[in-house]
């Protein structure tokens, strides 16, 4: 009897300082591994290998996830309301919105990564200004237990809505200017919560059920 050995299985290496290996596979299927910058090639090889069966998972998971798309008469969302994309052809990428619509000009109109790089701008342009009211409105609590104000950074996050560092960021996902502001306003409170507790354990929720009552409401919004 002969065993077929599995498939090769191709991942981007990529090498830094830092001290343990991590896997990650993208929206598209593609596997990142990231490891100590000295750490033997047979180690890496046979850490991959332990991770393969959770890497094929993934891979079949993203497969079917249902593919958001970037062409004219497609939905998107903007602070929860339903637009449709019209899509038209611009020397130059702008994007503005008119009613229900969202109006985006690209050079080529086919080009969907450049629509959903002209709506994500678009998004970057205005996020700044909504999530900086929602901390703000939120942060006189925090304020009278003697935090200091956390320093917003807006970022495309890979796996996560948002962040608190214990250096006095906040960051915040890029994407949540898809969700309502009562979303936005969950994930600001959720970080700002970690000023008191850098953990998601009991004293953590009892904080989110006291300053937010309704807040596993608002997060089924996010996770649906
Ligand atoms: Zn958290």
């Amino acid at each position: 009897m002969h065993r077929d050995s599995p498939p090769p299985l191709e991942y981007e290496l990529v090498r830094s300082r830092r001290r343990s290996l991590e896997v990650r596979v993208r929206v598209d299927g593609s596997v990142q591994v990231r490891a100590p910058l000295k750490l033997a090639a047979y180690r890496v090889e046979a850490f991959v290998d332990s991770r393969r069966d959770w890497i094929r998972d993934q891979q079949q998971r993203m497969a079917a996830r249902p593919r958001v798309r970037w062409r004219d008469g497609d939905p998107c969302q903007y602070l929860g309301e339903p637009l449709t994309l019209r899509v038209a052809a611009a020397a130059r990428a702008r994007v503005a919105r008119h009613g229900d619509e969202l109006h985006v000009g690209v050079p080529d109109p086919h080009d969907e990564a450049a629509v959903s790089h002209a709506v994500h701008e678009w998004w970057r342009g205005l996020a700044r200004t909504r999530f900086q009211e929602s901390i703000e409105r939120q942060f006189p609590w925090f304020a009278e237990r003697g935090h200091r104000l956390p320093v917003l950074r807006v970022k495309k996050m890979r796996s996560r809505w948002g962040s608190l560092s214990r250096r006095g960021y906040i960051n915040l996902s890029l994407a949540l200017m898809q969700y309502p502001p009562a979303v936005i306003d969950y994930v600001v409170m959720h970080e700002l919560c970690h000023l008191e507790y850098m953990h998601h354990g009991p004293a953590f929720h009892a904080l989110m059920d006291r300053r937010m009552p309704d807040w596993p409401a608002r997060k089924r919004r996010l996770d649906g």
